[in-house]
């Protein structure tokens, strides 16, 4: 018990399975779709479990439930678990709900609330971002299938200079689909949100396109995510460009792990590329990958504490861009910049 880590709640989250999709977005970064062999949930659990009291064990890292036997799965997560058992979100598998009738019982009896599904678009260029053709129809069945279940679909849609005009048409194809009401009659809320993206892992590469704050078109400004809080890539630059303080990131009283199919370990800070690698669980030393953790030891979060967010401005702010975004979000661009050119 001496070894014990005091105060903190370990979350592991595993990509167990992979996913159905290939989103342009995807914060995680693409990963090639490996299953796991079924032992690998209780050698992870087991690796951490004579350091950490509550242990929160989930099978998926990426889009939920993409594997058959997804009810024991679900049961096997929280078994696993200790102290702190599993959540479901507002995350579920549209990928599923059109292709398995009793997937979305399931999400019902687990007290799932509502669903996100995420839109680029209308139909070619929705299909194009997830890296699948037949999505966008999926989306639409997908939110059919969750009304008559009385669980509420809450769309999101991710803008840029590219999509922009046909996230303005998601409104008409909300009216023309009556979402409002079928939602209204089923009992449950129906919402819309639009907003640019974080900037790391496959969204970094849309950082040509990222939207400029004033195109962003006057419809959309009502479903716009912290509209309030959005500022141009220029107003941020001259706002930080003498900060002193660094990108810092920290773990509070949860330590969240992603943990990857060839079982390397990240936080879930930013995206997961090397440098942002803790280690690897059948690679490294257990001892030393533990203390990694807990010191918060990686390359990039060293890295991140060598420069300020000033200098970062200075060496990569474009002062004369109007591109959108939240301060969080330009902040790790900056910072993910000067990582990956170390
Ligand atoms: S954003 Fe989600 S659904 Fe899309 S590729 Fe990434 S993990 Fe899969």
């Amino acid at each position: 018990m001496d070894k014990m880590v005091q105060g903190k709640n370990l979350i592991l989250v595993v990509d167990m399975y992979g996913c159905p999709n290939r989103c342009r977005h995807c914060w995680l970064g693409h990963m090639p779709n490996r299953k796991m062999e079924d032992s690998a949930d209780e050698w992870i659990f087991n690796y951490f479990k004579p350091y950490f009291e509550n242990i929160t064990y989930y099978s998926w890292l990426r889009e939920p439930d993409f594997c058959d036997d997804y009810r024991e799965r679900w049961t096997k997560d929280i078994q696993l678990s200790r102290g702190i058992m599993p959540q479901r979100f507002e995350l579920g598998s549209f990928w599923r709900i059109v292709r398995d009738r009793s997937y979305v019982k399931f999400l019902k009896e687990v007290g799932v609330k509502r669903v996100q599904l995420t839109f680029f678009g209308l139909e070619e260029t929705t299909d194009r971002y997830v890296g699948r053709k037949g999505a966008f129809k999926e989306l639409l069945q997908a939110t059919y299938i969750l009304i008559k279940n009385e669980i509420a679909p809450r769309w999101q849609a991710f803008i840029n200079e590219g999509n922009k005009e046909e996230i303005v048409q998601l409104l008409p194809l909300i009216e023309e689909l009556n979402l409002y009401d079928r939602c209204a009659e089923f009992g449950v809320p129906f919402s819309f949100f639009v907003h640019a993206g974080s900037c790391d892992g496959e969204n970094r590469k849309l950082y040509g396109i990222r939207i400029n704050k004033q195109d962003i078109p006057k419809a959309i400004i009502p479903y716009f995510l912290h509209y309030d809080k959005v500022k141009t890539e220029r107003e941020w630059c001259e706002l930080l460009k003498e900060e002193p303080k660094s990108v810092m990131y920290h773990n509070e009283k949860d330590i969240v792990l992603n943990i990857s199919n060839c079982f390397d370990v990240y936080f879930n800070f930013t995206h997961m590329t090397p440098n942002w690698k803790i280690g690897n669980l059948k690679e490294d030393k257990r001892e030393e990958l533990i203390r990694r953790i807990i010191d918060e030891d990686t390359q990039a979060l060293k890295l991140a504490g060598k420069i300020s967010i000033g200098e970062l401005v200075r060496k990569y702010g474009d002062f004369q861009s109007d591109k959108a975004f939240e301060v969080g979000d330009y902040k790790s661009y900056l910072l993910n910049r000067y990582i990956d050119g170390q």
